[in-house]
């Protein structure tokens, strides 16, 4: 078995097929974007390897399928209790892994992942029921059945915490599962594999494949054998998928892009609101649902923006592992350029830049400056594409149709903030605003019992609570006849 020590920790590299480690001649080397560290070579798997998983998820499926919820919750109960009592170890790893927050991994993401897993357990044996309803005598009976594989495609930004978000539901229903994570985050998907077996799953329930997206992303998506495909990514990539889950007509769940408004009303508490605005900031600006459209009523703009530099300026950038520091690296090379670029062209149209705007000089590798770009052209790239970094853009608005109009004029809809210090006003500008997700006066708020996923060009589906049932299982309706019985 190929291996590497991770934190003190062995992490096979070679990819996870019915219970065995199984390499590729084909590698990719992984490192950190801390220090740019070695972590290991990972296996790079193709339709080869997607056909030995697959088939694999198939020929454990019906075992699967008839141990029933309560039977499958035992099994997912101490998988949930063996993440939990490997927290810091997994928050060691993904942290090297990815670069975000040792303390955050520790405190929030590790827990969340155990959380994901108990949760759906507990809900496939609780909560998924349906009564039972008549027409004319006859009784329909709606039942949420196993519906095959499910293919699990990760993004890099929070690798374990997004994976057991679809992991947990899809094993919960009576689906099979082949993960396939993404290429700059193989760690914390190869030390799972290893809990499922100590956690006493069969052999084939779980398979994890490594690679790029075009090869084994690719393979798994257009793959005959899968019954569903939940991704999260980009939106250029969902429409690959798309496309590729045609030819089977594959089910499929897209939790995409954003590029969120945070919305300041006049009657804001201006501490509150520069306080959730500096927040957006979280995972260097990795994060889906970041508001980085900051919409603030003309008014307040000038208290607002003062007051919002003054917070920006002390976050503290550095190593993620040491417990001061706020923000870490971006995940890559290739990433960073990408944020620069768009900070660049943004320089070039003559944008104001009124905080960073450039990689920190001080630090060097991958670590770039919290930036606020000052009202952009509202058309302008800056201000309408995802840049998925710490670049937040600021534009004014003078009433509330305005607000609502800016916020709206997207063709995302993931989430969206709202500060008000009035009921009634967040309530008006709430009550049209296109998103998946609100906050009001608060963010990152999230229960697995609520619908999470994107309007628009954010996302197809709903995830949490029975709405992720909903996707992963076939619900069925059984009518029942009241005559024709002979007992
Ligand atoms: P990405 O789309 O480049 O990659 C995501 C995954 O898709 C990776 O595992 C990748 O290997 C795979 N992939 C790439 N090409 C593929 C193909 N042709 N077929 C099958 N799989 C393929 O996204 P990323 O850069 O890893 O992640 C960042 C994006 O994810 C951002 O747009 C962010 O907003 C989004 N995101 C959304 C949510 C959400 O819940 N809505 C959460 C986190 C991240």
């Amino acid at each position: 078995m190929k291996s590497f020590q991770v934190a003190g920790i062995d992490i096979s590299t070679c990819h996870f097929i019915n219970g065995e480690r199984i390499s590729s001649e084909q590698t990719l080397k992984n490192t950190s974007p801390i220090d740019g560290q070695f972590l290991g070579d990972f296996a790079l798997g193709d339709t080869k390897e997607v056909d030995l998983a697959v088939n694999a998820a198939n020929a454990a499926f019906p075992a699967w399928r008839d141990l029933g919820p309560h039977g499958r919750g035992e099994i997912l109960e101490r998988l949930a209790k063996l993440i939990e009592d490997n927290v810091e170890t997994l928050a060691q790893i993904e942290t090297l892994d990815n670069g975000a927050l040792l303390r955050s991994h520790i405190r929030g993401v590790m827990p969340r992942a155990a959380a994901n897993i108990r949760f759906f357990a507990e809900w496939a044996s609780n909560n998924l029921k349906h009564e039972p309803f008549e027409t004319r005598g006859h009784s329909n009976n709606v039942s949420w059945d196993p519906s095959g594989v499910a293919a699990l495609i990760t993004p890099w930004n929070a690798p374990l915490m997004l994976a057991t978000w679809k992991i947990g539901p899809a094993l919960a229903a009576g689906d099979t599962v082949v993960l396939k994570p993404a290429e700059w985050t193989p760690l914390t998907a190869s030390f799972f594999a290893d809990l499922t077996v100590k956690a006493g799953m069969p052999k084939g329930v779980f398979n994890v494949i490594f690679g790029l997206g075009e090869q084994a992303g690719a393979a798994l998506t257009k793959h005959p054998g899968i019954s569903r495909i939940s991704f999260t990514g980009s939106v250029p990539t969902a429409k690959k998928i798309a496309r590729a889950a045609a030819d089977n007509l594959t089910p499929i769940t897209f939790e995409l892009g954003g590029k969120s408004p945070l919305i300041v009303l006049e009657d804001a508490d201006l501490d509150l609101a520069t306080t959730l605005a500096v927040e957006q900031y979280d995972n260097a600006g990795q994060v889906c649902l970041s508001g980085t459209r900051l919409l603030v009523h003309q008014s307040v703009a000038d208290d607002f923006t003062k007051l919002f530099i003054k917070k920006a300026s002390l976050i503290k950038q550095g190593d993620p592992r040491v417990e001061e520091t706020q923000m870490g690296p971006q995940i890559h090379k290739d990433h960073l350029s990408k944020i620069a670029g768009f900070v660049e062209r943004a320089k070039e149209e003559g944008a104001e830049i009124v905080l960073g705007g450039a990689p920190n000089e001080h630090l060097g590798g991958l670590y770039y400056q919290p930036t606020l770009v000052m009202k952009p052209d509202t058309k302008s790239e800056i201000f309408r594409e995802e840049i998925f970094g710490p670049v937040l853009c600021m534009q004014t608005f003078t009433n509330d149709d305005q607000a609502l109009n800016m916020a709206n004029d997207t063709e995302f809809g993931l989430a969206a903030v709202v500060v008000s210090g009035k009921r009634e006003h967040a309530a008006k500008i709430t009550k049209n605003l296109v998103a998946g997700t609100i906050w009001v006066n608060c963010f990152f708020i999230r229960d697995l019992r609520a619908p999470f996923g994107g309007s628009k060009k954010s996302g197809i589906g709903r995830d949490g609570g029975t709405w992720s049932f909903d996707f992963y299982a076939d619900v069925k309706n059984t009518v029942i006849a009241p005559n024709g019985w002979k007992e």
